[in-house]
């Protein structure tokens, strides 16, 4: 088990009813995991079936996983640069997939708007991406013509606006920051589900009519179960193995500066560094592996030295005025990577009513209120979206873990 990330530790009081005993009506439906997509699951089957009963189980705590350790970047887009989605996909795929983060981070806005007590620290803040190269400045300016094409707005900005000695950036206005722990509790809060904590679900079988979902603390029975376990599919169920690599993602957070040096998310370097000022003025790095790419593959959530000596040198680089500032606190967690980026979503095989959505590949935060959204329809309709559908991998290669996040 890794560190405590900031989130988790500021994310305030959390009481949701404890369940004392498993109920004996089934849950309409129960899904395992009480990350962002989980908890995106639930709210969105709260507002489409309001007469359902739903429950969350999570083996550690909502937000116990990648969602309560990422660095709270809200971003429209995949890992990849547009112009290299456009190349993968078609620009038909990457338009849409563009297009459903921009939906998701408009839901993220409706939610709060309808809530201002739950503000989750949402910051409309706008992005930077930063090119550390002449080619990826070029790969940049593709990638701005093509979004704009596409009915996307963003800026092109032909040097470096941070003056860190990048070469040239996108702004995206729209993207933002966020406390993601409070938003996936905010989620859950409102969709009314039952919440399981500290609670792992170890297998999913058929006992008569409905499914049962059994583990240590005891079975839960429910019309219908969603997956929502991320990079941790692959220890659950056999049938994730060639599709999810688990992959862990690291962060630093120094002491507060006392001056704002930036106030956009920002990502770097093909999405292999990202960083922001957080409010009370810390500095949070992220990422660092892609010279460590091998050992970066599994879910041990712990920190390592190469990496956090990677940021911390990144950090000193870029900006030398932090150097002097400890560094306060040092976490990993697990992304789930996808072999095309795009986040799966299906039925496991031999159980009718048992569906997942897992691995958003680096962005669930991104993803997040979308994919709820559209897994919500897939549990309902019987049909995962063509965009996310699982069963285009049957017939793709190799799984990679070498694609940034
Ligand atoms: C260091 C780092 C930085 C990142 N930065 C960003 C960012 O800025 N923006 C962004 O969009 N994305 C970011 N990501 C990715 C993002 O965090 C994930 O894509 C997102 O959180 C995935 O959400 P999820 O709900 O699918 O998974 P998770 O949040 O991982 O949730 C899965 C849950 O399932 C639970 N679980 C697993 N197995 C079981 C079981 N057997 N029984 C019960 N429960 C179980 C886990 O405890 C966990 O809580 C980052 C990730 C990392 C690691």
């Amino acid at each position: 088990m890794g560190s405590t990330s900031l989130w988790q530790a500021t994310a305030g009081d959390w009481r949701p009813a404890p369940p004392r005993a498993t109920p004996s009506r089934a849950f309409d439906c129960l899904i395992v995991g009480g990350g962002i997509v989980g908890a995106s699951v639930a709210y969105a089957l709260s507002q489409e079936k309001p007469a359902w009963k739903l429950a969350v189980a999570d083996r550690r705590q909502v937000g116990g996983g990648a969602t309560g350790r990422n660095a709270g970047f809200v971003l429209a887009g995949t890992a990849d640069h547009y112009a290299v989605s456009v190349a993968k996909y078609g620009r038909a795929t990457a338009r849409e997939v563009f297009a459903a983060t921009v939906a998701s981070q408009r839901r993220v806005r409706d939610f709060l708007a309808r809530r201002p007590a739950a503000s989750c620290d949402y910051l409309p803040c706008g992005s930077l991406t930063l090119a550390g190269t002449d080619a990826e400045a070029e790969t940049l300016a593709q990638s701005a013509a093509l979004l704009r094409e596409d009915g996307f707005d963003v800026t092109f900005i032909p040097h470096d606006p941070l003056g860190r000695g990048f070469r040239a950036a996108i702004r995206n206005a729209r993207d933002a920051g966020i406390h993601p722990v409070k938003l996936a509790r905010a989620l859950l809060a409102a969709s009314g589900a039952a919440i399981f904590e500290q609670w792992p679900v170890t297998a999913v079988e058929v006992a008569g009519n409905a499914l049962l979902a059994r583990g240590e603390r005891g079975a839960l029975r429910a019309e219908r179960v969603l997956l929502a376990l991320n990079g941790e599919a692959p220890g659950f169920d056999a049938f994730f193995a060639d599709k999810v690599v688990p992959t862990r993602g690291q962060i630093l957070v120094t002491a507060p500066c006392a001056r704002r040096l930036l106030s956009e998310v920002v990502y770097a370097n093909e999405g292999y560094e990202y960083f922001r000022q957080l409010p009370d003025g810390r500095f949070l790095f992220g990422g660092g592996r892609r010279a460590f790419a091998k050992a970066e593959v599994g879910a041990d959530e712990s920190p390592t030295s190469d990496v956090q000596g990677f940021l911390e040198a990144f950090k000193n680089q870029r900006f030398p005025e932090l150097a002097a500032l400890p560094v306060e606190r040092r976490w990993a967690g697990t992304m789930g990577f996808t072999r095309d980026g795009l986040p799966l979503m299906g039925r496991l095989p031999g159980l009718d009513q048992a569906w997942f959505s897992i691995a958003c590949h680096g962005h669930g935060m991104g993803f997040g209120l979308e994919a709820g959204r559209l897994a919500a329809r897939m549990i309902i309709a019987g049909d995962p979206p063509p965009l996310f559908d699982a069963r285009r991998l049957d017939a793709a290669a190799t799984v990679s873990g070498e694609l940034p996040g």
